[in-house]
């Protein structure tokens, strides 16, 4: 390590838990009410068309009417409510989508909570078609009233009004308060970047999918972090239950930022075991291929796909049969490729050099069916930042409108990929035709940013939109993958939210901040994890 520096290994002990999200994406159930109250709750649902679904908890379900233009505190108004079935208690306080073509498919955000008090006997109030309810919620307050007036096609039609009381006010509209009484967020919000996700299709106690999962694997131990620092140029290292033989360890892999000491691979060593356990779910079970740097980032890289043969027995790894439709290099006569599917691994590919990773959009066990589709937005030399951040939410509000999940992430580089995850299913060629669709129904907005050309000179400067990245031969570099560059930059998911923010810039994040953010912020890349159901199609 360079004299005089600090012990460079002191972050990554101090960070070592980074993998651990901040705060429970939203708790594993509403606070239990004061003894004997009863919970209800109000969920703005974008489905099909807008309503508020109004549930009272009431003998170990929720009752539930859909309101669609949502409840009121003026006591002039009535509003027409849909009695539907009733929900699980464990439905109260979900907040997120529920994918598309799936029961109530859309977003959800919990638009008051609290409680209420009834009469002697509510369940008989309900079947009598005349409810009265005292609620006790953040936005309603008072006496309301459910009266049914009819059936309409089998649906039960109540009406829904407050009493006039001291909390009624007269024209309050529900639309005037749309946020979220749990994040403060709104649909648009949570339908950009949801915490969790419903699947109707499941029992309701395992229906909400936590999409801010915490990274299951354990780091390094403190006692690990400390034997790197403590080993000369090179050794043996234990690190995650394997013996790693480490060279070289003194040597530096990248030049500092301005101000900054260099990047020795001792600490890209220390970088790639603290950040496996947070990759490892983007690597698992996928062919990876390193980009290697043997003289560091100032020198030649070379690609390598396969497996070297003195590599160690212990390390995973798959055979490709002949090789897989597209592809080529390497694997087209079913060369055998590293699959980081423990830490270590990604350990051992950091010691010889790799300081880029990149995995196979397939998995190996279907390596012809991609698990994402991929927008890749490549800035050319008149592409300014300013650009790139316009081509980046152009295709947030595409993917809002389209009702589909995607992430955002930041090249370290000077570019914006954004990932799609999708159910194994289409092909690369319905991939690529997809975001071909997506991508020019958004460059059509901006012509004087994007040119469609292939060669770089014909571009004349502009940005091209690169959906020829999704074909089985490519990989993607992945999330928290170093970029060889000074202070090695690393490619970082981002909220949608982030694009707005000041600091950004695509390579705003280093190996030496990417700890600190993951600790403060979580990582928002969880959400791939859970593909979308299909690619809706694009008109
Ligand atoms: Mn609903």
């Amino acid at each position: 390590m360079p004299k005089g520096s600090p012990d460079p290994l002191a972050r990554y002990r101090a960070m070592r838990d980074f993998a651990r999200t901040p705060e429970p994406a939203g708790g594993s159930g509403a606070p239990s009410p004061p003894d004997g109250a009863r919970r209800f709750v109000v969920q703005r649902h974008r489905a099909r068309r807008l309503h508020y679904d109004v549930r009272l908890e009431l003998d170990g379900v929720l009752v539930s009417w859909a309101v669609p233009r949502g409840p009121t505190l003026d006591p002039d108004v009535r509003r027409l409510a849909v009695h539907v079935e009733d929900h699980p208690l464990e439905y109260a306080d979900f907040e997120g989508v529920i994918p598309a073509r799936q029961y109530g498919g859309g977003d959800v955000v919990v638009w008051d909570r609290g409680t209420w008090e009834g009469g002697d006997d509510p369940a008989a109030e309900v079947v009598k078609g005349e409810l009265h309810a005292r609620l006790h919620g953040e936005k309603l307050r008072g006496q309301f009233l459910f009266v049914r007036t009819g059936d309409d096609d089998g649906k039960e039609q109540w009406l829904l009004l407050h009493e006039h009381d001291e909390h009624a006010v007269p024209g309050w509209d529900a639309e005037d308060h749309p946020r979220s009484v749990l994040s403060g967020r709104t649909n648009e919000e949570v339908a950009r970047d949801p915490d969790r996700l419903w699947r109707s299709d499941l029992p309701a106690a395992e229906a909400a999918v936590d999409l801010r999962a915490p990274a299951p694997a354990a780091g390094p131990s403190d006692d690990e972090i400390a034997a790197l620092a403590d080993l000369g140029a090179g050794g043996t290292w234990e690190a995650f239950g394997r013996r790693l033989r480490v060279t070289n360890l003194d040597k530096v892999l990248a030049p500092g930022r301005p101000g900054e000491p260099p990047v020795t691979k001792r600490e890209v060593l220390a970088y790639a075991a603290v950040i496996a356990p947070v990759v490892l779910p983007y690597l698992a079970g996928r062919a990876l291929t390193l980009h290697r740097f043997p003289q560091g980032a100032d020198g030649e890289g070379f690609w390598q796909r396969q497996l070297p043969s003195g590599a160690p027995a212990w390390l995973p790894r798959w055979r490709a049969e002949g090789g897989a439709e597209g592809s080529t290099e390497g694997r087209s006569e079913g060369g055998t490729a590293l699959v980081v599917d423990e830490p270590a691994a990604l350990v051992w590919a950091a010691n010889a050099g790799a300081l880029e990773w990149h995995a196979a959009t397939a998995r190996t066990d279907a390596p012809d069916r991609p698990t994402y589709a991929l927008v890749d937005i490549d800035p050319g030399e008149r592409t300014s930042w300013e650009d790139v951040l316009l081509l980046a939410r152009l295709h947030r509000d595409a993917f809002a409108h389209l009702g589909v999940r995607a992430y955002p992430e930041l090249t370290g580089r000077r570019g914006i990929q954004v990932w799609v995850p999708v159910a194994v299913g289409p092909s690369f060629d319905e991939t690529r035709a997809w975001v071909e669709r997506l991508s020019r129904t958004v460059g059509q907005v901006v012509p004087e940013l994007v040119s469609w050309r292939w060669g770089v000179r014909e571009r004349g400067g502009l940005a091209r939109l690169d959906y020829t990245q999704n074909a089985a031969h490519k990989t993607l570099v992945a999330p928290y993958s170093p970029r060889p560059a000074p202070g090695l930059p690393v490619s970082a998911p981002i909220t949608w939210e982030e694009l707005d923010e000041p600091w950004l810039r695509p390579d705003a994040v280093t190996v030496r901040t990417v700890g600190e953010r993951l600790a403060t912020r979580g990582d928002p890349f969880r959400g791939v994890l859970a593909p979308n159901p299909s690619l809706p199609a694009i008109m």
